[in-house]
């Protein structure tokens, strides 16, 4: 060993900065952070509110209205689209507001020694001149230059573009930004926040637009959609009025009633504040999303695949039992605390203590006492080691100072296994299947092993070997070992997994357990979770088929447990479950993991343990690292799924009453007079509409939301428009036209004579207005549910929509009796009889729902007995 040796001896021996300066240096140069680009200015997003696509198209709207000699409609729908554009201005700020304080909740982390230990730090706290730890899967947070290296290699893609990763050696520069993808060391840091490479790039990159997400694609889709059929329709009207003789000015006026009827001006801000409120919830309960989208892909989730340790258990490890091939021991004391005792028989007791050494000495994880409390710093299995060998009476610290460690080969999740060189020896630990094929004998190991993780123990074998000459490489060093025994830790499964376990089976959410250990502790905690069931498979990850048809067919069941699997292998799973229709939630912690949580449709990192790789490629961060978080943001995205699709609901049942009364005009080739003008649709749209859907996206959870099968993935859907189109629209709609022709008959008028006009035909546009405000306050509590009756919801529990209820109730009374603007409107208020058919509204909705409701069940329930 030449200059890395000596480097490692400044690194290990470096006092750091002290804390003080580390201040100073702080206060001087400033917070460790990248300079942000203001946000452009309020006016310009305002603006931005009122010439996008839907507003573009009523402006035009508004102007030919002019150009036709309508100024009050022309000034009217201007009015409007600034009412809208204000509006979704502040609900665009809301979610923002919200998406930026959900960013705020995940520090990013960076281990520094300062006075001499190693001390965590949030990352925005570097300060050149500060040494930084680094170890497989850590962002580079700083510019840095390497003091020492083992195996260090980073990727440096997000800089250069280059995918492979590059060796690191000591006196080379890692720039903030790129990855440790293997290989751990120490560096100083040379440069902080905007004096990094990484800072001048981003200013260069950081006007760049956000990338288009699935789910404004497909809201984009729709929205398109809706208004081309929009723009057809009113010039299907508009040649229809030609044709039937209509004077071209109110042909045209039908025409832009039809547009502006199905233009759903405020969807997407309400769509997207509930997306916003939907992540805030999620984060109350620890499940941090990544972008506002996700909220929605997880409340379809399908198929979950979930590591065990640390999501199911609770990555508390500790050892309980230790075997060397002259005698076995049994480890009591509780958590890292180093009292406890290692029992043993006096002749199996050096070697169950070398053994501990050996495996301390292998570790760099270790437990720490904070605030009286022991706890591991690093890797919590290799703390367990650490306090593993203190009970075995082995002073770790003062080995490490006789017996300097001189190369290390960290662990790598493909090989399982790790060494170290110390003094003239090589020592290595991990997975029993991985070492003990190295070792030249085995010494009845292996019925120990199948003992110890039929329990649901973690095994690690740990072997050693003299040595000569620092070896370069590690597999071929790491062979003809001596067996010293294997270490047995226990991982309890955490409180709610079980729990959880039982909730994804309720909700229709198949489920797999992924794990790189062995296959016994894998079923035992199966089991302990209640993860087994009748169709559980368990299969290693080198026995899963290599046919993508045949993975998928394997694994699409409930229950399935895949052990000792690989990186590679986490991602042709997640592939081969969503070629078969699956919405895939899928947890990785692993540097290697980055590119299974990608191909995920929702990729799970931990917020605690885990990398920082996993962290930035995931969609959901657990910041309690808890599997059950999972299911609860499942929970939350399925609410809020169901929440968009209610509003959806009642918005488009709005449209269909609005443009039947143009559809029975069109039909009766323009004899029939219309029953609502262009001004009352704007009222409904912009006036009663908006309160009840915003109340309607703010509806909580159901309890029993997790109690049904996914739903599809799609915000609209056969079911949904069957309802809106099929039941709610049609009951809506009758009523409406009903009070129309009872208000008419009222005035005197009489089938086969011809239409009145004047006040009569007021009051009758009136009514219909009435018989649609009232239709929809119904219809905003049958839009609670697409199962239960709305009346057993209890009619005050979102106290948000009886609000708004009651104000659409005032509007109605503004907009009828307030006399300029209800002949603005162009109605009259009705007379007793239009009024008496247009309160029929409310319970026509709910009946008709009812009644569908009903069917529906019934036609669900009754085919499966
Ligand atoms: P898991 O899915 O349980 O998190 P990992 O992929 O992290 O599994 O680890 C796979 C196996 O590698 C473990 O069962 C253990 O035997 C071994 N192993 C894990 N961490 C270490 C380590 N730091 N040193 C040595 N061996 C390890
Ligand atoms: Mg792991």
């Amino acid at each position: 060993m030449s200059s890395g040796d000596e480097t490692r001896r400044t690194a290990v021996q470096t006092q750091g900065l002290t804390a003080a300066e580390a201040a100073a240096r702080l206060r001087r140069d400033g917070a460790n952070v990248l300079p942000v680009a203001a946000p452009p200015p309020a006016w310009r997003l305002l603006l931005g509110q009122m010439v996008h696509f839907f507003a573009v198209l009523l402006w035009v709207a508004g102007g030919l209205a002019f150009v036709a000699g309508m100024p009050e409609l022309g000034v009217a729908i201007f009015v409007v689209v600034v009412i809208n554009g204000v509006f979704a201005f502040f609900q665009e700020h809301r979610a923002e507001r919200a998406a930026e304080r959900l960013r705020d909740l995940l520090p990013r982390r960076a281990t520094v020694v300062r006075d001499g230990a190693p001390v965590e730090v949030d990352a925005s706290e570097l300060v050149v001149g500060d040494v930084v730890a680094l170890g497989s899967g850590d962002r580079v947070s700083a510019d840095l230059r390497v003091l020492e290296a083992h195996a260090l290699r980073l990727d440096t893609s997000t800089l250069t573009g280059e995918s492979v990763p590059v060796s690191v050696e000591a006196d080379d520069v890692a720039l903030a930004g790129t990855f440790v993808v293997e290989g751990e060391g120490f560096a100083v840091v040379e440069a902080t926040g905007s004096d990094t490479r990484l800072s001048g790039i981003a200013s260069l990159t950081g006007t760049g637009e956000r990338p288009r997400t699935p789910l404004a694609r497909e809201l984009d889709r729709v929205v398109r959609t809706v208004a081309a059929v929009a723009v057809s329709v009113g010039a299907v009207f508009f040649a229809v009025s030609l044709l039937v003789g209509t004077p071209a000015s109110s042909g045209f006026l039908f025409a832009i009633g039809v547009t502006v009827a199905l233009v759903p001006e405020g969807l997407l801000p309400t769509i997207t504040l509930s997306l916003a409120m939907g992540a805030q919830r999620m984060a109350a309960r620890h499940a941090l999303v990544r972008h506002l989208e996700s909220v929605e892909t997880l409340g379809s989730t399908t198929f979950i695949c979930t590591d065990k340790t640390g999501t199911l258990t609770r990555n508390e490890m500790s050892v309980v039992e230790a075997w060397t091939p002259s005698g076995a021991a049994g480890v009591s004391g509780t958590g890292y605390a180093p009292e406890g005792e290692v029992r043993a028989e006096a002749s199996a007791y050096p070697a169950i203590r070398d053994l501990a050494r050996v495996a301390a000495r292998c570790s760099t994880g270790r437990a720490v006492e904070r605030e009286g409390r022991w706890v591991a710093r690093g890797d919590p299995m290799e703390a367990a080691l650490y306090t593993f060998a203190r009970r075995a009476g082995v002073d770790v610290e003062d080995d490490e100072r006789r017996v300097p460690e001189t190369r290390r080969f960290p662990f790598d999740p493909r090989r399982r296994r790790m060494s170290v060189v110390v003094g003239e020896r090589l020592l290595v630990k991990g997975a029993p299947d991985s070492v003990l094929p190295g070792c030249r004998e085995t010494n009845g190991a292996e019925d120990r092993l199948a003992e110890m993780a039929q329990k649901g123990l973690r095994v690690i074998a740990v072997a050693a070997r003299n040595i000569t000459e620092v070896p370069d490489n590690a597999d071929e060093a790491e062979r003809d070992l001596e067996l010293l025994g294997l270490v047995g830790l226990e991982d309890p499964p955490r409180e709610a997994a079980a729990g959880a376990v039982a909730a994804c089976r309720q909700a229709g959410i198949r489920l797999a357990m992924l794990t790189g250990d062995h296959p016994s502790t894998a079923e035992a905690i199966a089991k302990e979770v209640g993860l087994l069931g009748e169709e559980s498979v368990i299969v290693e990850g080198r026995e899963l088929p290599e046919d993508e048809a045949m993975l998928g067919a394997l694994l699409d069941r409930d229950g399935v447990v895949v052990s000792r699997v690989e990186p590679e292998d986490k991602l042709r799973i997640a592939h081969a479950l969503q070629a078969r229709g699956h919405v895939v939630a899928m947890t990785g912690d692993g540097v290697n993991d980055g590119p299974a949580l990608q191909q995920a449709d929702i990729g799970i990192a931990m917020g605690r343990s885990g990398t920082d790789v996993a962290r930035e490629a995931a969609d959901l961060v657990l910041l309690n690292d808890d599997f059950a978080t999972i299911v609860a943001a499942v929970e939350q995205g399925r609410a809020t799924f169901a929440n968009v699709r209610r509003f959806l609901t009642y918005h488009l049942t709005d449209n269909v009453a609005e443009l039947t009364p143009f559809v029975v005009w069109a039909l009766s080739g323009g004899q029939f007079p219309l029953a609502l003008g262009v001004l009352q649709i704007l009222a409904l749209d912009i006036g009663t509409d908006l309160l009840p859907s915003l109340a309607l996206g703010a509806e909580p959870p159901r309890p029993d939301s997790l109690k049904e099968p996914p739903r599809g993935r799609h915000l609209i859907d056969g079911p949904l428009l069957r309802r809106v189109f099929g039941v709610l629209g049609p009951a809506e709609a009758l009523v409406e036209m009903s009070a129309f022709v009872a208000a008419l008959a009222a005035a005197g008028w009489r089938p086969g004579e011809s239409f009145p006009t004047g006040p009569a035909l007021l009051a009758a546009s009136g009514a219909a207005f009435a018989a649609v405000v009232l239709g929809q306050m119904a219809n905003a509590f049958a839009c609670r549910s697409t199962t239960r009756w709305a009346g057993s919801l209890g009619w005050t529990s979102n106290r948000l929509l009886v609000g708004a209820v009651a104000f659409e109730l005032l509007a109605l009374a503004g907009f009828l009796f307030v006399g300029p603007v209800a002949s603005l409107l162009g109605h009259a208020p009705p007379p007793l009889w239009g009024w008496a058919v247009a309160a029929l509204a409310a319970p026509a909705v709910l009946l008709a729902d009812a009644v569908h409701k009903a069917a529906r069940r019934r036609r669900q329930t009754a085919p499966k007995r």
